[in-house]
């Protein structure tokens, strides 16, 4: 299977459906998960037009994966969460449901179950506010950020 360009992540990349972003840069674009298994559900992509974990290069991989942990910590402060779940579905059996290679960022707390994978459409409001939640924490977190001192830190 090649990749199909009229995929909605595809769409949304090329601003032909909505999305409600929290990041975007000239590589990747993180935004709102339409049907959030948890409050805060976001998702990370590449722009390069990869299906899945084995069709992207470890460039590509490697910008996506920093947006993910940055945009990871937006969201657990965002949400208060005392965990926070990455998840990356490569292929149907798996359970891909969209082919354009994603990074699923889940807040998790004890005792609370997320909901059934794609299934129940979130209210575009509450959407929008917590994008501009994580949007917030994300500027703060810009703000207070240590220049990079080049090397690898704990
Ligand atoms: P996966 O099943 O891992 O391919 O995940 C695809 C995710 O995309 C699911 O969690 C869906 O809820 C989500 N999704 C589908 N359509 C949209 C959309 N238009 N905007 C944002 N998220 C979407």
């Amino acid at each position: 299977m090649s990749y199909d360009n009229d995929n909605i992540f595809a769409k949304i990349l090329r601003g032909e459906a909505p999305a409600f972003k929290v990041h975007e840069d000239a590589q990747t674009l993180a935004f709102m998960d339409l049907m959030p298994q948890v409050p805060g559900h976001t998702l990370v992509i590449p722009k390069y037009p990869a299906q899945d974990l084995f069709d992207v290069d470890a460039a590509t991989l490697g910008d996506t994966i920093q947006v993910v942990q940055t945009v990871g910590a937006a969201v657990k402060q965002a949400f208060q969460a005392p965990g926070i779940m990455i998840a990356q579905l490569s292929g149907a059996a798996a359970g891909q449901t969209v082919f354009h290679i994603h990074f699923h960022i889940l807040p998790r707390f004890e005792g609370l179950e997320f909901k059934l994978h794609a299934r129940q459409v979130e209210a575009a409001e509450v959407l929008a506010a917590h994008a501009e939640r994580i949007r917030s924490c994300l500027a703060q977190g810009q703000a207070g950020k240590p220049a990079d001192s080049g090397t690898p830190g704990p």
